[in-house]
């Protein structure tokens, strides 16, 4: 099927989903996640209206950004929004903070401030999430949910960088209950986080397989790859 043809599907699941959580389709962001595939599918995706684009390896992103920023002089709609969404190393922050506009995956105290430190100063803040590990054991990404409020108050303080939220990549399960209870721990560390006065907008959350459980929980961004450009090669 044709990535034109899958977007409007994915639309259509957020829209359903959505409505019967009794929320606003509006309020919630589809990021496309591109790893993996080239330019040509990211701008099919740009000519069927898409926009926001994550991804996970800095190099094949910035090759991505600049080639369609250059193409952006003959079609000024190519005005493309660039999420960070993989593990960051220290040593590619300078690269990610001149290039991006969000970073999702913020786990550390001092890869925000490394990111806040070498931000352009000719360019926006860097909009960021604090990735939560809400599996416990099972995975390692993401930072403790007990450390997550002294951090969340250091980061508020970073002058080029904006927290807009938290973001997690729960264990993978079939259980829609597992699923939800999941994604429902993230939404209860936002209420943490507005109780002590720090107000933030975003919960990036969901996946292909578990988007419609992340939208019943408060997710405003769902970060989609699969189902809508089809199955990734990790070989090529
Ligand atoms: C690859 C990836 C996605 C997309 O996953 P799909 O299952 O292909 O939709 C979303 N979030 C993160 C952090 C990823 O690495």
């Amino acid at each position: 099927m044709s990535i034109s043809k899958n977007l409007q599907l994915v639309q259509h699941r957020i829209a359903n989903s959505a409505q019967a959580a009794g929320r606003d389709p509006a309020s919630i962001t589809l990021l496309a996640v591109s790893k993996t595939f080239d330019v040509q599918a990211v701008l099919a995706a740009a000519q069927a209206g898409q926009r926001a684009f994550g991804e996970n390896y800095v190099q094949e992103a910035i090759d991505k950004i600049a080639a369609t920023r250059d193409m952006r002089e003959h079609n000024p709609d190519l005005q493309l929004e660039w999420h960070f969404i993989g593990p960051i190393q220290s040593n590619k922050t300078r690269q990610i903070a001149e290039h991006f506009d969000w970073v999702h995956s913020v786990d550390r105290l001092k890869i925000a401030q490394r990111l806040s430190e070498q931000r352009p100063a000719d360019m926006p803040p860097l909009q960021i999430c604090l990735q939560v590990n809400v599996s416990g054991e099972a995975t390692k990404s993401g930072l403790e949910p007990e450390a997550l409020l002294e951090i969340a108050r250091a980061v508020v303080l970073l002058p080029n960088i904006r927290l807009r939220g938290l973001m997690a990549i729960p264990e993978p399960t079939e259980d829609v209950q597992q699923q939800r209870a999941a994604f429902a721990k993230l939404r209860f560390m936002q209420n943490d986080l507005q109780a002590v006065g720090i107000q933030t907008d975003t919960l990036s959350m969901g996946m292909s397989a578990d988007m419609d459980a992340a939208i019943a929980e408060g997710a405003t961004i769902v970060r989609i790859g699969t189902a809508i450009f089809g199955v990734r090669d990790y070989a090529k």
